[in-house]
């Protein structure tokens, strides 16, 4: 199947998602995950009408994105590039300027470098911040008993930085369903977070990958990211969640 025909089949599952679980498919947005591919496969997605995507590598989505200019002219600007991946803090300037959002801001130290880039520009970045639900060491987020603390620093001393939602990646189970807790404990920590933080509104909650993203949108996903079912396996770098950002 081409990269078209995949899309054009991840759409019509969210939206029988969607209708499942009574939910608006305009509230559920497709991002594209094009890590360890090419710039003519990201190109390809691109003119089937896909304009959100995520990486989980800057230098990646750099050299990208020189590639993309190329091949795609002017029209590289329509393209909305999100981090997903973690980012280290000597390379948070830089992240500030090539993507379009951060959704993996996990620590008050990326949070406030980040803010001090944006800042000195008089940017506002749109970032989501990652919560860890599980135990594994492998896994970026920071803990759930942290992160009313880190948003309330954002949402009062940070004014680079619009904090828009939640991100979560659960444990991998062969059944999708084994994922449901995670995905409702991260809803349950929005509606909490919102609840007793004055002035906070999180309207986004970026979770559900390619095997289990019906089950997220049935628990409140308004981003479902997804790569291998767009563009098909990984060859290298499968193991990337467990990789430092290079
Ligand atoms: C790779 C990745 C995805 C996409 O995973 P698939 O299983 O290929 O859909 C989503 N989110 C994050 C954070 C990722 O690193």
């Amino acid at each position: 199947m081409s990269i078209a025909e995949n899309l054009e089949q991840v759409r019509a599952e969210i939206a029988a998602a969607c209708a499942r679980a009574n939910r608006n498919p305009a509230d559920v947005k497709l991002m594209a995950v094009s890590k360890t591919w090419g710039p003519d496969v990201v190109a390809e997605a691109f003119r089937a009408g896909q304009r959100l995507f995520g990486e989980n590598r800057l230098q990646e989505w750099e050299h990208k994105q020189q590639q993309l200019h190329t091949i795609l002219g002017e029209d590289v600007g329509q393209l909305e590039m999100h981090l997903i991946g973690n980012l280290q803090s000597n390379k948070t300037s830089k992240a500030a300027w090539v993507f379009s959002a951060v959704d993996s801001v996990d620590s008050v130290k990326v949070a406030r470098r980040l803010n001090d880039v944006c800042e000195q520009v008089g940017k506002v970045l749109p970032i989501l911040v990652e919560v860890k639900l599980s135990e594994e060491e492998t896994k970026h987020g920071i803990g759930e008993y942290a992160l009313s603390g880190l948003l309330r620093n954002i949402l009062e001393e940070m004014d680079g930085l619009e904090v828009r939602g939640l991100m979560m990646v659960p444990p991998y189970t062969d059944d999708p369903d084994g994922a449901r807790p995670y995905f409702r404990r991260l809803r349950e920590l929005r509606d909490e977070a919102v609840a007793t933080i004055e002035g906070l509104s999180l309207p986004e909650l970026s979770m559900g990958m390619s095997h289990d993203f019906a089950v997220a949108i049935e628990e409140g996903s308004t981003c479902v990211r997804v790569g291998s079912a767009i563009f098909g396996t990984r060859t290298k770098y499968r193991e990337d969640d467990k990789e430092e950002e290079s």
